[in-house]
């Protein structure tokens, strides 16, 4: 069963209450483009589960968190990242007030396209 916290705009959007437009959606995760593009290709990728940051994640996310991290270049290079070596992506997760983390649930920025990009 999924958890989501009723506030959260994450979980809004994973429950389709929020408009979004989705890059990929399987059981435990969702993946949407960020609203607010710092780079020609970037999304976001989300558990279903309300998350809060990766300060929250434990061994018991070790399979999710590994599945979120493989699927990134597949999903990349599908929506428009060159590929690597000459292409590629910058995957980021802000964590905490410190670490620039303005949405609550975790989340994985992964951005990639031509250079420069804007800062993050
Ligand atoms: P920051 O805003 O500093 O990047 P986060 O790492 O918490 O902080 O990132 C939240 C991201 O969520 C931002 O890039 C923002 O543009 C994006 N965002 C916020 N609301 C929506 C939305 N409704 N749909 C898509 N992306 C969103």
């Amino acid at each position: 069963m999924s958890q989501h916290d009723p506030n959260c705009i994450f979980c809004k959007i994973v429950q389709g209450a929020i408009p979004s437009r989705k890059v990929y959606e399987d059981d435990e995760i969702f993946v949407f483009n960020d609203i607010n593009p710092w780079a020609p290709v970037h999304f976001l990728m989300v558990p279903k589960d309300h998350i809060p940051s990766l300060a929250h994640v434990g061994p018991e996310h070790a399979a999710l968190l590994g599945k979120m991290l493989a699927l990134a270049p597949k999903l990349a290079a599908q929506n428009g990242a060159r590929p690597y070596p000459e292409g590629g992506h910058r995957v980021q997760i802000n964590t905490g007030d410190d670490g620039g983390q303005e949405v609550h649930h975790l989340h994985l920025h992964v951005i990639g396209g031509p250079r420069p990009w804007r800062r993050g």
